[in-house]
């Protein structure tokens, strides 16, 4: 009989880890262990890709730490018939982990060299249902459509109407939200009749949301 290829150690610490802290979608866990992280992170990071924190990537961006991965998508309440938009490819870890739990996933990224890096990655991941464009997520294209979900990964002073605007009756958008160099809360809208309903949910820490796309690279 041939023998189960057993996780290494610090992969199954990471799930473990995940479970402590709180996460307990299945799904989102089958997800978070169904991708790579390694294949993500700088290869001088590879021995830190199953840690808990945020590394620094191209372009002077970051891959989020895990649990904050898990948990925003947990938050996201994703089916697997949703269209998702996502701002802030960076690395695309978090777009790999989405496009695992839902039909599409639409990510923009204001940095070239990075956005034509995750999407070889994705492809080589086989995860086919993200498509990655080289965008401003304040300027999202016209024909970009409508969304079932929306997350954003990096933090915005406020959230503006022209991405709630975006959202399905329904929807749910989370977001970092607060000072640019200091502490957000994440932030999670939910579109109902009545308007958009707003809960703070955990502190956290991200990079800026910059306006246009950038000039380097
Ligand atoms: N989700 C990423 C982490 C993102 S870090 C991951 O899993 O690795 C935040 C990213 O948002 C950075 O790559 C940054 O360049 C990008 N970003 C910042 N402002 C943006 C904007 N206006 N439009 C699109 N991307 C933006």
């Amino acid at each position: 009989m041939p023998t189960a290829e057993k996780p290494p150690p610090e992969k199954m610490m990471f799930q473990l880890n995940l479970r402590r802290r709180g996460i307990s979608d299945q799904a989102v866990l089958r997800a978070m262990e169904a991708i790579p992280r390694d294949a993500f992170v700088e290869p001088s990071d590879r021995r830190h890709a199953y840690d808990d924190t945020a590394l620094g990537i191209a372009c002077g961006q970051t891959i989020s730490q895990p649990f904050v991965v898990a948990y925003m998508t947990e938050q996201l309440q994703l089916r697997g018939e949703h269209r998702v938009l996502e701002i802030g490819t960076g690395s695309g870890y978090q777009a790999a982990i989405l496009s695992k739990l839902c039909r599409q996933v639409v990510s923009i990224e204001r940095f070239r060299m990075l956005a034509d890096t995750a999407r070889k990655r994705l492809k080589q991941l086989h995860c086919d249902n993200v498509e990655v464009l080289l965008g401003d997520g304040f300027d999202i294209p016209a024909d970009a459509g409508q969304f079932d979900r929306i997350i954003v990964t990096a933090a915005m002073v406020e959230i503006p109407d022209a991405l709630t605007r975006r959202l399905e009756g329904g929807g749910i958008l989370i977001a970092p939200v607060g000072p640019h160099n200091g502490v957000q809360t994440l932030v999670r809208l939910v579109r109902t009749d009545a308007g958009l309903e707003r809960k703070a949910l955990v502190d956290v820490r991200f990079v800026p949301a910059l306006p246009g796309i950038a000039r380097e690279l």
